[in-house]
Order: structure tokens, then C-alpha cells, then sequence
């Protein structure tokens, strides 16, 4: 397939955390804005993640750095204005946003959680009026936090259920394993949410058999990454019975030391063992890619060809929590 023909390919993007979709030229922006002046060099050094970083401490920073310049209910709505603009351009027909609501309001005290949300809304209420497209919310619990920090936060989304579509775990896999929220995500179901969870992507003995317990135990409809699900042929048997999708992110997942090379990702070998994959970006700002770069990666590195991407595009479609009317308004 050519650029043009994969752009304009209809696709869903399932996995994309809104705070970290930032454009290059609206953090700049933003910089210049509080007098800091950073050459390209540094910018690309302190702001974008664009080879592995190994250690923990410089990837924080990054990170940090992006939560610190984003600091007002207006800078959220463009922020979530461009992303909805830039996944468009790209073909997006179905969009799916998470944020954690706690992760820029603890930054700065003049944000409420209200008024960002709101501002979210506002962005995507305006980007489904100039593009055709449809937006869903998903909000992000984070395991780094106590679960009773989570519970403000399911409440709060509990609050808003008419705006979010599902509930989202993340963060170190590892540590926290998904015992203590077992309670929250009942709630969760019991409130009509969706779930969708983390899992499968960290190194470590635990990794495969963290998408099942996800599934069983915190009611996942779908899991996030789920890279290493290759690592447990038990794991394997499971999810391609209960027809589970895996929102796979490649370059997100080489740059935290998944695959030697982008290309090396086995984005293929888990589609050709019978599961459900869908290509997705994660954190396209701070990663300095689009959905397009990845679909690239897929054409010129693992050799798809356009039946493989209608085919991946199906079964995102069909996993997509947002409601079929929407998904059929929008779609061509
Ligand atoms: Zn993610």
C-alpha cells in the first residue's frame, strides 16, 4: 500500500493516553510562554522519547516534564483538539482517549479535575464537529496510587459515567499486582463500565500470566499490550478462546525494551497464533510518532498488506467500547 492508501485506510486507535499527545509546536509554545528558550538538540533530549531509555529516573523526567507545561483547562482543550485533528488526518474514524485524572491535577493546584475534564469534553466535542470522527473516554486508575486514591477516582468517573466508556489500570505491573483492586473493578462492572487493563508488557516472570488474572479477576474486555503473551503458551490457549483483543503499541513497546528493534516486535507472530491484535500508539507526543508511522513500521518492516490491516481494523471496530449508532455514523 502506498502513505496515501494506508491515510486513508478507515481506523480505530484504542490505546492512546491523552496527556502524553502533546505536539512538539505546542510545548514549545508553551516554553516560550514561561521564558524558557530550548534549542531543537535539547528539546529532543528533555521532551521526546525516541530511543530505549534504560533507566527509570530519566524516563520520569520526561514524562514530568510534559505534566509540568501542561497546567491549564485551555491548554487540555487544544491539546486534545490537535490530537483529535492529528489521528483524523491519519484516518482515524473511531478514537479512544484514556486519561488519569489525577495525573495533572496533582501537578498543579490552579487545575481542577472538573474543569480538565470539562476541557477534554469541550476538545472533543469540537473536533467531532469539524472531523468525522468518534471520540470515547476512558479513565485510568493508576497502581502507583493506594486504592482508596483509586476510589475517588472510580467515583469520579462514576460521577461522569455518561462521559467515559470504560476503566483503565496502569503503571508497574509488577509491584502491584491486581489483587487490591479487584473491589474497585467490580464496581467498575457493576456500573456499566467496560475495562480495559495494563498488562503483559513489563519484563518479568509474572508478565503472561498478568493478562490472565486481568481477565478473571479485574473483568478485562480487553488488555493493554498483552506483548508478552507469547511467553506462556497456557496464556496463549486462553485469550484466543475468550477471543480477547490485545491493543498492541510496537514503538511504545520497543522503546520500553520489549524488541531489539521495532521491526523485531511480534506484532505478526501473536496475530498468526490466533489472537486479536490491533495497532495502536500509546503516548504519540512524547514518542514524537502518529498511528501512520505505525502502520508504516507494520508495511516496510513486518510485511503486511491492506487485507491485514482491514483485518485488524475489524476486530478493533468490533472491541471499541463506543456505541455502535456512533460507530456507524462515523464509518465509511
Ligand atoms: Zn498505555
Amino acid at each position: 500500500m502506498t502513505d496515501d492508501a494506508l491515510r486513508a485506510l478507515p481506523k480505530v486507535e484504542l490505546h492512546c493516553h491523552l496527556e502524553l499527545t502533546a505536539r512538539p509546536a505546542l510545548l514549545k509554545e508553551l516554553l516560550a510562554a514561561k521564558g524558557r528558550s530550548v534549542s531543537d538538540d535539547e528539546f529532543r533530549r528533555d521532551f521526546l522519547i525516541t530511543e530505549p531509555v534504560g533507566d527509570l529516573p530519566t524516563l520520569l523526567n520526561i514524562f514530568l516534564g510534559h505534566r509540568d507545561l501542561l497546567d491549564s483547562a485551555e491548554v487540555v482543550e487544544r491539546m486534545t483538539y490537535e490530537c483529535c485533528e492529528d489521528m483524523s488526518r491519519n484516518g482515524v474514524r473511531l478514537l479512544e482517549l484514556r486519561y488519569a485524572p489525577s495525573f495533572l491535577c496533582d501537578a498543579h493546584d490552579s487545575l481542577k479535575p472538573d474543569a480538565m475534564h470539562a476541557a477534554i469534553l469541550q476538545g472533543v466535542e469540537r473536533a467531532e464537529r469539524d472531523f468525522p470522527l468518534a471520540v470515547g473516554l476512558i479513565c485510568l486508575l493508576q497502581r502507583i496510587k493506594s486504592v482508596e486514591e483509586n476510589q475517588y477516582w472510580l467515583d469520579f468517573a462514576v460521577e461522569k459515567k455518561a462521559d467515559f466508556l470504560a476503566m483503565d489500570l496502569a503503571d508497574n505491573e509488577l509491584a502491584v499486582g491486581p489483587a487490591p483492586f479487584i473491589p474497585l473493578f467490580e464496581k467498575a462492572k457493576s456500573e456499566g463500565f467496560a475495562v480495559t487493563i495494563h498488562a503483559g508488557e513489563a519484563e518479568g516472570p509474572q508478565a503472561a500470566r498478568n493478562i490472565r488474572d486481568s481477565i478473571e479477576l479485574l473483568h478485562a474486555d480487553r488488555i493493554g499490550h498483552g506483548v508478552r503473551i507469547l511467553e506462556d503458551a497456557s496464556v496463549l490457549d486462553f485469550v484466543r478462546e475468550r477471543g480477547t483483543v490485545l491493543e498492541l503499541c510496537p514503538t511504545s513497546n520497543w522503546l520500553s525494551g520489549v524488541c531489539a528493534t521495532k521491526e523485531a516486535h511480534p506484532f505478526r507472530t501473536i496475530m498468526e497464533a490466533g489472537i486479536r491484535t490491533t495497532l495502536n500508539t500509546d503516548d504519540p507526543g512524547i514518542m514524537n510518532i502518529d498511528l501512520l508511522d505505525e502502520y508504516r513500521l507494520l508495511r516496510d518492516g513486518m510485511g503486511f498488506v491492506e487485507d491485514e490491516f482491514v483485518q485488524i481494523n475489524q476486530w478493533a471496530r468490533d472491541a471499541s467500547f463506543i456505541p455502535e449508532a456512533r460507530k456507524a455514523a462515523v464509518w465509511p
